[in-house]
Protein backbone atom coordinates (compact mmCIF):
# COMPACT_ATOMS: atom_id res chain seq x y z
CA UNK A 1 0.00 0.00 0.00
CA UNK A 2 1.27 3.42 -0.98
CA UNK A 3 2.13 5.41 2.08
CA UNK A 4 1.07 8.79 2.62
CA UNK A 5 3.47 11.80 2.70
CA UNK A 6 3.52 12.36 6.13
CA UNK A 7 4.20 8.92 6.89
CA UNK A 8 6.85 9.18 4.51
CA UNK A 9 8.22 12.22 6.51
CA UNK A 10 8.00 10.52 10.20
CA UNK A 11 10.37 7.66 8.69
CA UNK A 12 12.52 10.04 6.98
CA UNK A 13 12.53 11.61 10.13
CA UNK A 14 13.72 8.75 11.88
CA UNK A 15 15.94 6.99 10.01
CA UNK A 16 17.27 9.62 8.08
CA UNK A 17 16.17 7.46 4.59
CA UNK A 18 13.33 7.26 3.20
CA UNK A 19 12.40 3.76 3.45
CA UNK A 20 9.58 1.23 3.30
CA UNK A 21 7.69 0.18 7.10
CA UNK A 22 9.56 -3.19 6.59
CA UNK A 23 12.87 -1.56 6.02
CA UNK A 24 12.28 1.03 8.77
CA UNK A 25 11.95 -1.51 11.10
CA UNK A 26 14.80 -3.43 10.53
CA UNK A 27 17.06 0.09 10.17
CA UNK A 28 15.46 0.86 13.80
CA UNK A 29 16.46 -2.63 14.81
CA UNK A 30 20.07 -1.96 14.10
CA UNK A 31 20.21 0.75 15.28
CA UNK A 32 19.06 -0.29 18.54
CA UNK A 33 21.82 -2.90 18.65
CA UNK A 34 24.86 -0.69 18.10
CA UNK A 35 23.46 1.73 20.51
CA UNK A 36 23.07 -1.13 22.90
CA UNK A 37 26.60 -2.61 21.93
CA UNK A 38 28.11 1.22 22.17
CA UNK A 39 26.44 1.11 26.26
CA UNK A 40 28.20 -2.52 26.65
CA UNK A 41 31.49 -0.48 25.41
CA UNK A 42 31.33 2.13 27.52
CA UNK A 43 29.97 0.11 30.61
CA UNK A 44 32.56 -2.80 30.28
CA UNK A 45 35.66 -1.26 28.33
CA UNK A 46 35.25 -3.90 25.79
CA UNK A 47 33.01 -4.78 22.60
CA UNK A 48 30.31 -7.69 23.15
CA UNK A 49 30.71 -9.96 20.62
CA UNK A 50 28.60 -12.44 21.68
CA UNK A 51 24.88 -12.19 20.60
CA UNK A 52 23.82 -14.01 23.91
CA UNK A 53 25.49 -11.25 25.74
CA UNK A 54 24.35 -8.64 24.46
CA UNK A 55 20.48 -10.45 24.44
CA UNK A 56 21.11 -10.63 28.33
CA UNK A 57 22.50 -7.05 28.96
CA UNK A 58 19.17 -6.16 26.78
CA UNK A 59 17.01 -8.05 29.07
CA UNK A 60 18.63 -6.00 32.05
CA UNK A 61 17.90 -3.40 30.85
CA UNK A 62 14.67 -3.70 30.09
CA UNK A 63 14.39 -5.26 33.05
CA UNK A 64 15.72 -2.45 35.16
CA UNK A 65 13.64 -0.04 32.71
CA UNK A 66 10.68 -2.37 33.85
CA UNK A 67 11.38 -1.90 37.55
CA UNK A 68 11.58 1.90 37.10
CA UNK A 69 7.41 1.64 35.57
CA UNK A 70 6.75 -0.49 38.47
CA UNK A 71 8.53 1.87 41.15
CA UNK A 72 6.30 4.84 39.84
CA UNK A 73 3.23 2.69 41.17
CA UNK A 74 4.56 3.09 44.48
CA UNK A 75 2.95 7.15 44.75
CA UNK A 76 5.85 8.27 47.76
CA UNK A 77 8.92 6.39 45.64
CA UNK A 78 7.65 8.55 42.68
CA UNK A 79 7.35 12.14 44.02
CA UNK A 80 10.83 11.89 45.02
CA UNK A 81 12.48 10.32 42.22
CA UNK A 82 10.75 10.10 39.20
CA UNK A 83 9.48 13.86 38.99
CA UNK A 84 9.78 14.48 35.44
CA UNK A 85 7.95 10.82 33.95
CA UNK A 86 5.20 11.02 36.29
CA UNK A 87 4.46 14.76 35.98
CA UNK A 88 5.50 15.80 39.69
CA UNK A 89 7.37 18.79 38.96
CA UNK A 90 4.43 20.40 38.49
CA UNK A 91 2.87 23.55 40.15
CA UNK A 92 -0.43 22.42 39.95
CA UNK A 93 -2.44 19.34 39.32
CA UNK A 94 -2.95 18.07 34.87
CA UNK A 95 -5.94 15.76 34.63
CA UNK A 96 -5.08 13.43 31.99
CA UNK A 97 -7.30 10.79 30.05
CA UNK A 98 -6.12 7.31 28.55
CA UNK A 99 -7.49 5.31 25.40
CA UNK A 100 -10.06 7.34 24.06
CA UNK A 101 -11.59 9.43 21.90
CA UNK A 102 -14.93 7.71 22.39
CA UNK A 103 -18.19 8.59 21.22
CA UNK A 104 -19.93 7.18 24.55
CA UNK A 105 -18.01 9.26 26.71
CA UNK A 106 -15.21 11.72 25.85
CA UNK A 107 -18.15 14.10 25.13
CA UNK A 108 -19.50 14.33 28.72
CA UNK A 109 -16.06 14.60 29.89
CA UNK A 110 -15.37 17.64 27.43
CA UNK A 111 -18.47 18.94 27.94
CA UNK A 112 -17.53 18.97 32.09
CA UNK A 113 -14.27 20.24 31.48
CA UNK A 114 -15.43 23.09 29.27
CA UNK A 115 -18.03 24.03 31.98
CA UNK A 116 -15.28 24.58 34.55
CA UNK A 117 -13.18 26.26 32.06
CA UNK A 118 -10.15 23.43 32.65
CA UNK A 119 -8.02 22.11 30.38
CA UNK A 120 -6.71 18.44 30.45
CA UNK A 121 -4.75 15.85 28.50
CA UNK A 122 -5.66 13.35 26.54
CA UNK A 123 -3.80 10.47 25.64
CA UNK A 124 -5.10 9.20 22.65
CA UNK A 125 -4.98 5.65 20.78
CA UNK A 126 -4.60 5.59 16.78
CA UNK A 127 -7.14 3.22 16.35
CA UNK A 128 -9.60 4.94 18.78
CA UNK A 129 -9.28 8.37 16.61
CA UNK A 130 -9.33 6.05 13.18
CA UNK A 131 -12.93 5.34 14.54
CA UNK A 132 -13.86 8.91 16.02
CA UNK A 133 -11.65 11.83 14.02
CA UNK A 134 -14.23 14.32 14.04
CA UNK A 135 -14.22 13.74 17.79
CA UNK A 136 -10.42 13.90 18.05
CA UNK A 137 -10.51 17.02 16.40
CA UNK A 138 -12.50 18.74 18.99
CA UNK A 139 -10.85 17.67 21.82
CA UNK A 140 -7.96 19.80 20.18
CA UNK A 141 -10.14 22.53 19.07
CA UNK A 142 -11.43 23.07 22.61
CA UNK A 143 -7.85 23.42 24.20
CA UNK A 144 -6.71 20.43 25.62
CA UNK A 145 -3.37 18.67 25.05
CA UNK A 146 -2.66 15.57 22.80
CA UNK A 147 -0.83 13.34 23.76
CA UNK A 148 -0.25 9.50 22.15
CA UNK A 149 -0.84 6.36 24.25
CA UNK A 150 -0.28 3.82 20.70
CA UNK A 151 -1.65 2.55 17.94
CA UNK A 152 -2.83 -0.62 19.38
CA UNK A 153 -3.41 -0.47 23.59
CA UNK A 154 -0.57 -3.63 23.80
CA UNK A 155 1.76 -3.92 26.42
CA UNK A 156 5.31 -2.62 25.23
CA UNK A 157 7.21 -5.59 27.77
CA UNK A 158 5.65 -8.36 25.46
CA UNK A 159 6.57 -6.52 22.02
CA UNK A 160 9.61 -6.23 20.10
CA UNK A 161 11.29 -3.04 19.99
CA UNK A 162 10.47 -2.67 16.21
CA UNK A 163 6.83 -3.34 16.97
CA UNK A 164 6.97 -0.49 19.39
CA UNK A 165 8.70 1.76 17.83
CA UNK A 166 6.09 0.96 14.87
CA UNK A 167 2.98 1.55 16.85
CA UNK A 168 3.76 5.01 18.10
CA UNK A 169 5.16 6.22 14.52
CA UNK A 170 1.74 4.64 13.36
CA UNK A 171 -0.17 6.46 15.88
CA UNK A 172 1.82 9.94 16.05
CA UNK A 173 0.99 10.21 12.63
CA UNK A 174 -2.85 9.62 12.88
CA UNK A 175 -3.10 11.60 15.54
CA UNK A 176 -1.22 14.54 14.50
CA UNK A 177 -2.59 14.73 11.09
CA UNK A 178 -6.22 14.10 12.58
CA UNK A 179 -6.17 16.66 15.09
CA UNK A 180 -3.67 19.18 13.39
CA UNK A 181 -1.42 19.29 16.14
CA UNK A 182 1.98 18.19 17.31
CA UNK A 183 2.27 15.86 19.39
CA UNK A 184 5.23 15.87 22.19
CA UNK A 185 4.27 13.55 24.87
CA UNK A 186 3.28 9.95 24.99
CA UNK A 187 1.88 7.52 28.18
CA UNK A 188 2.78 3.55 26.74
CA UNK A 189 -0.59 1.40 27.26
CA UNK A 190 -0.61 0.57 31.00
CA UNK A 191 2.23 2.69 31.94
CA UNK A 192 4.15 -0.14 31.20
CA UNK A 193 8.14 1.14 29.34
CA UNK A 194 10.33 -0.80 28.08
CA UNK A 195 13.13 -0.59 26.14
CA UNK A 196 11.63 0.09 22.75
CA UNK A 197 9.20 2.26 24.22
CA UNK A 198 12.14 4.58 25.43
CA UNK A 199 14.10 4.04 21.78
CA UNK A 200 10.49 4.87 19.77
CA UNK A 201 9.92 8.16 22.01
CA UNK A 202 13.46 9.73 21.77
CA UNK A 203 13.40 8.68 18.11
CA UNK A 204 9.84 10.42 17.48
CA UNK A 205 10.80 13.23 19.93
CA UNK A 206 8.33 12.52 22.58
CA UNK A 207 8.06 12.72 26.29
CA UNK A 208 6.93 10.07 28.23
CA UNK A 209 4.79 10.80 31.00
CA UNK A 210 3.22 8.40 33.68
CA UNK A 211 1.34 9.74 36.66
CA UNK A 212 1.09 10.44 40.04
CA UNK A 213 -2.44 9.58 40.82
CA UNK A 214 -5.14 7.39 39.68
CA UNK A 215 -8.97 6.83 40.21
CA UNK A 216 -9.12 3.29 39.31
CA UNK A 217 -11.67 3.71 37.25
CA UNK A 218 -11.09 0.99 34.83
CA UNK A 219 -12.15 -1.40 37.36
CA UNK A 220 -15.40 -3.46 37.14
CA UNK A 221 -16.39 -2.04 41.13
CA UNK A 222 -15.47 1.16 40.34
CA UNK A 223 -18.00 3.78 41.68
CA UNK A 224 -18.12 8.27 41.49
CA UNK A 225 -17.18 7.78 45.42
CA UNK A 226 -14.10 5.22 45.23
CA UNK A 227 -12.76 7.29 41.89
CA UNK A 228 -12.47 10.38 44.13
CA UNK A 229 -11.55 8.62 47.42
CA UNK A 230 -8.67 6.75 45.53
CA UNK A 231 -7.53 10.14 44.02
CA UNK A 232 -7.85 11.64 47.27
CA UNK A 233 -5.95 9.18 49.20
CA UNK A 234 -2.87 9.30 46.28
CA UNK A 235 -2.65 12.83 46.31
CA UNK A 236 -4.28 16.00 44.10
CA UNK A 237 -2.41 18.60 45.36
CA UNK A 238 0.18 18.45 42.41
CA UNK A 239 1.24 15.72 39.78
CA UNK A 240 -0.46 14.27 37.32
CA UNK A 241 -4.09 12.84 37.98
CA UNK A 242 -5.00 9.36 35.47
CA UNK A 243 -8.42 8.99 34.20
CA UNK A 244 -10.14 7.33 31.51
CA UNK A 245 -12.46 8.43 28.52
CA UNK A 246 -13.08 5.13 27.01
CA UNK A 247 -13.88 1.97 28.85
CA UNK A 248 -12.25 0.36 25.45
CA UNK A 249 -10.13 -1.67 27.61
CA UNK A 250 -11.33 -1.86 30.78
CA UNK A 251 -14.64 -3.17 32.29
CA UNK A 252 -17.58 -2.15 29.99
CA UNK A 253 -19.42 0.99 31.69
CA UNK A 254 -16.70 1.45 33.81
CA UNK A 255 -16.47 5.16 32.49
CA UNK A 256 -19.35 6.32 34.11
CA UNK A 257 -17.66 6.45 37.12
CA UNK A 258 -15.09 8.46 35.74
CA UNK A 259 -17.79 11.18 34.80
CA UNK A 260 -19.77 10.68 38.09
CA UNK A 261 -16.34 11.56 40.06
CA UNK A 262 -15.11 14.67 37.71
CA UNK A 263 -17.19 17.24 38.85
CA UNK A 264 -16.80 16.14 42.37
CA UNK A 265 -12.94 15.89 41.65
CA UNK A 266 -12.75 19.64 39.93
CA UNK A 267 -14.91 20.64 43.01
CA UNK A 268 -12.43 19.31 45.75
CA UNK A 269 -9.37 21.04 43.82
CA UNK A 270 -11.11 24.42 43.75
CA UNK A 271 -12.03 24.41 47.41
CA UNK A 272 -8.87 23.45 47.97
CA UNK A 273 -7.22 25.95 46.08
CA UNK A 274 -5.20 23.62 43.89
CA UNK A 275 -4.46 24.68 40.43
CA UNK A 276 -4.93 22.52 37.32
CA UNK A 277 -2.23 22.90 35.23
CA UNK A 278 -1.02 21.47 31.34
CA UNK A 279 1.36 18.94 31.64
ZN1 LIG B 1 -4.74 2.73 28.50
Amino acid sequence: MPKSPRTTSLAEKISGRNLTDASFSRKLEAQIAAKADDFANKLFGMSLQSKGRVILLLSAFAFGIQSASAISWFFPVSKFFLRRLTGSNTTGVALTFDDGPDIAFTPKILEILDNAGINATFFMLGEMVERNPELAREVADRGHQIGIHGYEHRNHIFRSPRTVAYDFAKAKDIIEKTTGTTVTLARPPYGVISIGTIFAARKLGLSLRLWTSWGRDWRKRANPQSVLSDLVRHGVDKGCILLHDSDCTSSPGSTWSTIGALSSLIEYLAQNDIKVVKL
